[in-house]
């Protein structure tokens, strides 16, 4: 499989105020490495505060690098000075999660998806009204509603507009901060469908952040699970989904609701409390305040992550004893 995104022991980590004469760093992305294959779809899995919008905007250099890199196609991106990256950028698109406010709300749909074309001066001026209509055909939107503003259409027609508006430059990746939690649970569906629709047939390959495994296993062949800054878990979908090994991965997705009841006596796992705070990191275990089977060494020695078979990586220590299983069962049921 050729690579097309390669994220290296990526750091953000911003400055804060002065307290107690102490500056406070808040950790945001604290080492996140990953890779993702030309025309597959990568989700990354967390909770809020995780540190998904601010990895999204660090792949994209929206956000200062504190250390790391990130390659795009080959080239070193976290490398290119500001000219570069404006020739570089057309590249890479996001999609964010709020429709509502990321379409300028005075101007018509169809000059926003144009907007890109003529920023990057892309084709012959004369050719973009038609390509600003093959792109919404593309996806999926009459042609007649290009001179209607953003507040004549609907939630699921404006993330359909941010689509259009993404693939205008001929994106090679497309980066998506949950991009259908605002929007009705009604046409989740659609939308998701539309993307791997866009997906075969421009072999698009998507960074996909969300904090809803539902999404995530419905769109991804690959999954990180980020907690605090940090993967703590990576796999293929399948393995990720029926073979979760770290305690936050299975108390996660323990808390989507099941169609089927539950059986055997394997325990559900809840997931209680808040992550503690990015500034005051716990010395070992970043989970161990609200992992159910924390144990001593837990609070002392950051856990590793390393492969355990096939590519599946998880960091915690009771997988190293080859306990997680038998303390805590598979979560699932
Ligand atoms: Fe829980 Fe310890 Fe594993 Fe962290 S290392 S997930 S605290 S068991």
């Amino acid at each position: 499989e050729n690579t097309l995104l390669e994220v290296q022991d990526l750091k953000v980590h911003f400055g804060g105020k002065k307290l107690f004469r102490k500056a406070q760093i808040v950790h945001a992305v604290d080492g996140v490495s990953f890779t993702v294959p030309k025309g597959k779809a990568f989700g990354i899995l967390g909770e809020s505060g995780a540190g998904k919008t601010t990895t999204a905007l660090a792949v994209l250099r929206l956000v200062p690098l504190t250390d790391g890199t990130v390659r795009i196609d080959d080239a070193e991106f976290s490398a290119l000075r500001k000219n570069e990256l404006r020739e570089a950028r057309h590249k890479v698109q996001i999609i964010f999660q709020d429709p509502y406010s990321s379409l300028n709300p005075h101007r018509r749909i169809g000059d926003i998806v144009r907007e890109p074309l003529d920023l990057m001066d892309i084709g012959l001026e004369t050719d973009r009204d038609q390509m600003v209509l093959d792109l919404f055909v593309q996806v999926g939107l009459q042609p007649e509603l290009t001179l209607l503003f953003p507040h004549q259409i609907s939630g699921g027609q404006k993330q359909q507009v941010c689509l259009a508006r993404a693939l205008a430059t001929k994106p090679a990746l497309i980066v998506c901060d949950e991009p259908v939690s605002a929007i009705d649970i009604s046409v989740r569906a659609q939308i998701l469908n539309l993307m791997r629709k866009l997906q075969e047939d421009l072999g698009l390959t998507y960074l996909f952040f969300s904090r809803d495994p539902g999404v995530v296993q419905y769109l991804c062949d690959h999954v990180a699970v980020m907690y605090l800054g940090q993967v703590v878990e990576q796999a293929d979908r399948i393995a990720l989904f029926s073979n979760p090994q770290h305690p936050y991965t299975k108390a996660l997705l323990a808390a989507v609701p099941k169609v089927r009841p539950q059986v055997g006596n394997e325990k559900k796992v809840p997931l209680a409390g808040d992550p503690p705070s990015p500034i005051n990191l716990p010395m070992g275990c970043r989970f161990a305040d609200r992992c159910p089977v924390a144990f001593e060494k837990c609070y002392r020695v950051v856990p590793e992550l390393k492969d355990r078979g096939n590519g599946h990586m998880a960091s915690c220590h009771l997988l190293d004893k080859g306990l997680v299983t038998a303390k805590l069962g598979n979560g699932l049921e």
